[in-house]
């Protein structure tokens, strides 16, 4: 990854590049964005360039050893860290063994997600973590001399995965910086890390990628047409991984057509229908079923949007936005709220492994009363 294939960004990278010539390197460093910002991408230039033995204003040189390495991921001082998770009868716990898929994962492109990772490592149904264990192990690894003689540079990505006790052992590393270390941290929810941390990094906020070149991104990243990218992204709020997901996933289409097969059999309670779609519904796993009704909740809450005048917000399709003009009535402040509690719920108990099936018809249940709900209830209550 070098600079001039990060999309977007453009003068936070050459903030970056001119610190680093002028030699103004903070040894701890916090890159901030939501998901689909690119922050590991900007990270991952930013790392090279650091290493790259002869960088020019603009980006890494491209044909140094070092950035040979960089091209397959194979230089000795850059280290990773990540979420993983324990692996059944191993007596410890280190990212090592998921070093592979990581390097695999980051050579197909840094423009990812949590989801994806997950899927990477084939841990559905696992809590991912950072090890205290990872931090004891870092702290040797970041104390030991720097193979080229340049940065030792760390990229940790999520640490809002690292427990209480892992984040102090790295609150160590952080006050008592080893000679030449780089730490680059790359967060999505950097509120939930310890204020303490927080505090002793310097913060680089990595916003969402403007919608001109997220549409250029996905055209260079991911072969997509520039109409369905403006579609895509139009729908995710500029969000790419969240894009390339839904494009993807043979999914997007799937869980439109199934949405509105069950909002009508919601509707009508229709008891038969609902069962046939319930088979739909837990067809392609625990993650599928997570994203569908995570799904339900984007559209029960564009039809919201779309109510309250807010046309220009709403971030829905063609076909989408054909249906939810014809189903956005049903929806309405007397019902939306427990309908969202309906589906919160459900994902949360699907994440607990609760039986699919009990799921989807119990959903349905209570989503045949909530949206035959009139409109006024809650007006005239009040009155
Ligand atoms: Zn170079």
């Amino acid at each position: 990854m070098r600079f001039e294939q990060v999309i977007g960004h453009h003068e936070l990278g050459a903030k970056l590049r001119a610190g680093a010539q002028a030699g103004r390197v903070a040894h701890a460093q916090l890159f901030n964005g939501p998901e689909g910002s690119g922050a590991l991408a900007l990270a991952l230039a930013y790392a090279r360039y650091l290493h790259c033995s002869d960088p020019a204003d603009a980006d890494a040189c491209g044909s140094c050893l070092s950035c040979i390495q960089y091209d397959t991921l194979q230089h000795p001082d850059l280290h990773w860290s990540f979420p993983f998770f324990k692996k059944d009868g191993s007596d410890h716990s280190l990212s090592q063994s998921f070093q592979a898929p990581w390097r695999e994962r980051i050579l197909q492109g840094t423009y990812f997600g949590q989801e994806e990772w997950l899927a990477a490592i084939g841990a559905d149904r696992k809590q991912l973590y950072i090890s205290v264990q990872e931090a004891v192990e870092l702290n040797r690894k970041l104390g030991l001399k720097a193979f080229a003689g340049g940065w030792k540079v760390l990229i940790l990505w999520l640490p809002e995965a690292m427990r209480i006790d892992t984040a102090n052992k790295m609150l160590k590393l952080i006050e008592e910086p080893t000679d030449r270390t780089v730490m680059l941290f790359v967060s999505e929810q950097a509120n939930q890390l310890l204020a303490t941390i927080r505090s002793r990094v310097q913060m680089i906020q990595v916003p969402r990628i403007g919608m001109d070149d997220a549409v250029e991104g996905l055209k260079f990243w991911f072969g997509v047409g520039e109409e369905e990218a403006r579609d895509l992204l139009q729908v995710t709020d500029g969000n790419i991984v969240r894009a390339v997901r839904m494009r993807g996933e043979e999914g997007a289409d799937k869980d439109y057509q199934l949405f509105v097969a069950w909002m009508r059999a919601c509707y009508t309670n229709d008891a038969i229908t609902t069962v046939e779609l319930s088979d739909d519904f837990v067809k392609g796993g625990r993650e599928a079923m997570k994203r569908f009704i995570r799904y339900a909740l984007h559209m029960i809450r564009q039809c919201i949007v779309g109510n309250y005048g807010a046309q220009s917000l709403v971030r829905l399709t063609e076909s989408e936005r054909e249906f939810t003009t014809k189903f956005a009535p049903f929806i309405h402040h007397g019902n939306v709220l427990e309908m969202q509690e309906v589906l919160e719920h459900a994902h949360r108990d699907i994440a607990g492994n609760v039986n699919g099936k009990l799921i989807f018809m119990d959903i349905s249940a209570r989503l045949n009363i909530l949206l035959r709900k009139p409109a006024t209830t809650v007006l005239s209550q009040s009155q």
